[in-house]
């Protein structure tokens, strides 16, 4: 028998599941999530459960206040865990759907997609982003499988499942140490691609420090580090991540672009979020409100 429901929130919320928690089939040099499997036991279940799952769906629904609830699924890499999970997703929605409208939002690294994934998303209306740091060589530079092999003709594969079987579909860029440097090559290769709605995300990530240190994780240090910042130390960046004065010239570079050419066509989400605060619209991305707290994440677990 499944727990009691929850209460609806007084206002609404975001919970970005990670349904398969950080397993993921690429081995990017930048990613900060893979290291977490650390955090479980050495026989941890990947997988939401079924009871796990059900229960999130229909309290999801039950807590959101208004008429509409937006899940996101994300890992890892959620098509690991297969088509089939995903359609007992969407039946548990509509079980518990209560006259609300659902959506779905997926991220994806893409190298996966199939036919199979194509009609699902179609089918179901879901809007999937896709991961794709720019031009085959730049992409190359750091989203890599585990075995170091590159992933960009993967990641186009499943872009054209995608084309074919007519998925909306959005961008998500890494911008670090290396594709910074290339800002309107990246912008006009997204637009190339058919990309109408591109979110680029700062790699930030900081070495391991000493806080780090003392959980005695096994943590991959980079091979300069000798000695961890010490207490009170500034934290030292790695080498992946996007110096701040790049990464803002990076931007307005594609804001000059943009501006003259696409306005209103194409969608950079920082732009917008910058207009909406301009304009004095509350909510948007955490990180631009005076307080965080509304967005959330859930592991496979249940863990928020
Ligand atoms: S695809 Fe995403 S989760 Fe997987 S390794 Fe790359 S950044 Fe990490």
């Amino acid at each position: 028998m499944l727990p009691e429901t929850s209460k609806p929130a007084s206002d609404s919320f975001h919970v970005m599941a990670k349904a398969i928690g950080p397993i993921c089939n690429l081995d990017c040099k930048y990613c900060f999530y893979l290291e977490k499997e650390q955090f479980y036991l050495e026989n941890e279940k990947w997988k939401m459960s079924d009871e796990r799952l059900e229960v999130f769906v229909r309290d999801y629904i039950a807590a959101q206040p208004g008429p509409e609830v937006t899940f996101a699924f994300q890992g890892g890499e959620p098509t690991l865990l297969g088509v089939d999970y995903f359609r007992k997703v969407v039946a548990f929605q509509k079980k518990y759907a209560q006259g609300k409208t659902i959506a779905n939002a997926f991220r994806t690294n893409g190298t996966l997609l199939d036919d199979a994934w194509g009609a699902f998303f179609a089918e179901n209306n879901f809007l999937v982003g896709l991961s794709i740091d720019g031009p085959e060589d730049l992409h190359n530079a750091n989203r890599v499988d585990k075995k170091g092999r590159d992933s960009y003709k993967e990641v186009m594969r499943g872009l054209n499942i995608l084309r074919k079987h007519e998925v909306e579909f959005n961008t998500l860029t890494c911008v670090n140490s290396v594709t910074v440097q290339h800002p309107v090559r990246i912008y006009k290769f997204l637009k190339s691609i058919g990309s109408k709605y591109i979110q680029f995300i700062p790699i930030v990530e900081r070495e391991v420090d000493t806080a780090a240190a003392k959980l005695g994780l096994d943590f991959a240090a980079p091979p300069d580090l000798e000695t961890p910042p010490a207490d009170g130390e500034a934290p030292r960046m790695s080498a992946h991540a996007v110096p701040a004065q790049a990464y803002g010239d990076f931007l307005c570079k594609i804001f000059d672009n943009w501006v003259r050419r696409d306005v209103g066509k194409i969608y950079v989400q920082l732009f917008d979020v910058a207009l909406s605060k301009w304009l004095g619209v509350k909510g948007g991305l955490c990180y631009f409100s005076e307080t965080c707290g509304r967005a959330l994440a859930m592991e496979h677990d249940g863990d928020l």
